[in-house]
């Protein structure tokens, strides 16, 4: 499959610099899938189709009902549940009438299958994992194609090591085999960089509680032990979405 590319969004990314601009990007493809799940598209009946065969994970489906749209939830919570129940009517059936320890075993486990079947394949998520992949492509592309975008990168602050590893992962197609090389070295080097600043920042954190240096200044690291998570999990961005 051909992956699009997203040179608008990559190139406003990068300029945003933050701790890592694909957290960033995510975090926006998160609430615009959100939105589309409690805007007028619930209405449409393809729409609705495909909310009933895959609905969401228990995290999207927390964020749609957080978001106060009742009415479109209620909508997809009612037929979804009704799919529910008739793709696993027969499992249900069989736990009603489960006799021997044995059976009861086959048919507990037949429910749970059901049940995970359901949990797979949420909607929100695929649509950020697509993007996830375009906004990845098209970083490695243009740090292959464009000087200007590779000088930009290498000014920044490097990546959450989540997607680092997924950027040096994917650089393998977007790149020609020559420069793959040089842009693992490259992207390594920036990573290091600004995980040794990382580490001192969130050091001297911890420094400035001891007495002795509580009137020395902050040297901006009051938010240190944050952006140190932001670092080493990439995902506390995308897991709450009012930062
Ligand atoms: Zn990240
Ligand atoms: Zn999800």
């Amino acid at each position: 499959m051909k992956i699009e590319l997203e040179t608008i969004p990559v190139w406003d990314g990068v300029q945003e610099n933050c701790e890592c601009f694909i957290c960033s990007l995510m975090a926006e493809a998160q609430k615009d899938a959100i939105n589309f799940y409690l805007g007028n598209s619930v209405m449409n009946p393809e729409t609705r189709v495909r909310v009933n065969e895959h609905g969401f994970c228990p995290k999207h489906w927390c964020m749609l009902t957080a978001a106060n749209k009742s009415q479109g939830v209620a909508l997809m919570g009612d037929t979804y549940l009704e799919t529910t129940r008739k793709k696993s009517e027969s499992a249900i059936n069989g736990l009603l009438s489960a006799k021997s320890p044995r059976q009861a075993k086959k048919v507990v486990e037949a429910f749970h299958s059901v049940l995970e079947s359901r949990e797979k394949g949420c909607l929100v998520c695929s649509a950020m994992e697509d993007r996830l992949q375009r906004y990845l492509y098209t970083t490695c592309y243009l740090w292959g194609e464009d000087p200007s975008f590779r000088e930009a990168i290498s000014q920044g602050k490097g990546f959450c090591l989540h997607h680092f590893s997924l950027l040096l992962e994917i650089g393998q197609k977007a790149l020609s085999s020559n420069l793959y090389p040089e842009f693992v070295r490259e992207i390594t080097q920036l990573e290091v960089a600004n995980l040794d600043r990382i580490a001192k920042d969130v050091h001297w954190m911890t420094q400035k509680y001891k007495a002795e240096n509580a009137d020395k200044p902050w040297h901006g690291c009051e938010d240190a032990h944050k952006r140190t998570v932001d670092k080493m999990t990439g995902r506390s961005r995308v897991i709450d979405p009012v930062r």
